[in-house]
């Protein structure tokens, strides 16, 4: 979006931050690209935003804070970074918008986030709930750090929502397991059956005047517009569908946001990374309209 690259947090109100960190995916292998390949994408993106009717920069200030120094092969270091440079952002009362990376970076985005603001509401898009408890026997790894997140009390799993989830599981428990936990869980096979509109609502119902930290997996979107991603699955949204349930949230007291899982390898034509450049452009509108209203 070609925004100043700086990390003067005193006069920001919002940052863009890269998290070039692939260690946790299981599957494919190269959203380490994800931050450069979305901000390549968003060379081309607008200051005002006609869907939600504001004009970003006249509300926010806005930098691209650059990315954090993570260590490839190495998640829990990559971890401590990770949270060590996010925890001042979300303490001058930046909101930081990262770009991903593979989704196990949410973790140490939440134990920043959470070490400011207490525990979180999260609302999740994605394909898959990322509650396992270990994935080919490890505790850290694109497929847990929701789990994990709500061991160490970084969410509220009561207020937290995850939407989206389809494709084949292992069994049932994969998903049953999140809603053990506390999570309201809504598979594509209810969206479908609900609409859109009713589970927005049902998002803005569950976080109410919680503080959120919004999670956005591009495989969330059918792989037919966002083919981009570390483990791809059919019978997914539009990214029309994704704007709109991206738009839904207005007015939401959102502390954070992410969008993660892009894989510039796997993305020929770059329409998964226009799509998240995008999405970002959508969750920069949000913060930018609830400061105009007041927020
Ligand atoms: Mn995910
Ligand atoms: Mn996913």
């Amino acid at each position: 979006m070609r925004l100043p690259h700086n990390q003067d947090l005193e006069n920001a109100d919002a940052a863009i931050v890269g998290a070039p960190f692939d260690t946790g995916a299981t599957f494919r292998s190269g959203a380490r690209f994800g931050p450069e390949g979305i901000r390549s994408a968003s060379h081309l993106l607008r200051r005002y935003n006609p869907s939600l009717d504001v004009l970003i920069f006249d509300y926010l200030s806005v930098i691209d804070y650059g990315d954090v120094p993570v260590v490839p092969g190495y998640i829990e270091s990559s971890y401590e970074r990770i949270a060590e440079s996010l925890e001042p952002i979300h303490r001058a009362g930046v909101v930081p918008i990262v770009l991903g990376g593979d989704h196990s970076i949410a973790l140490p985005e939440l134990r920043a986030a959470a070490a400011v603001h207490g525990p979180l509401a999260l609302v999740q898009f994605d394909s898959h709930p990322d509650t396992w408890d270990a994935y080919f026997g490890e505790k850290h790894t694109h497929g847990t750090p929701f789990r994990r997140a709500v061991e160490e009390g970084l969410l509220d799993p009561s207020r937290s929502i995850q939407v989206g989830m389809r494709g084949s599981i292992y069994d049932a428990g994969d998903w049953n397991d999140a809603r053990e936990m506390g999570f309201d869980l809504v598979p594509t096979d209810e969206v479908r059956e609900l609409g859109i509109p009713a589970v927005i609502e049902r998002i803005r119902e569950r976080i109410g005047d919680a503080k959120a930290y919004v999670s956005f997996d591009v495989d969330f979107v059918d792989p037919a517009f966002a083919p981009g991603t570390g483990t791809p699955e059919i019978g997914g949204y539009t990214s029309r569908e994704a704007q709109e349930f991206a738009r839904g949230l207005v007015g939401l007291d959102i502390v954070g946001f992410d969008v993660v899982e892009v894989y510039p390898a796997y993305d020929p034509a770059g329409i998964t990374a226009l799509l998240a450049a995008n999405i970002a452009h959508d969750f920069l509108s949000l913060i930018a309209l609830r400061r105009k209203n007041g927020g």
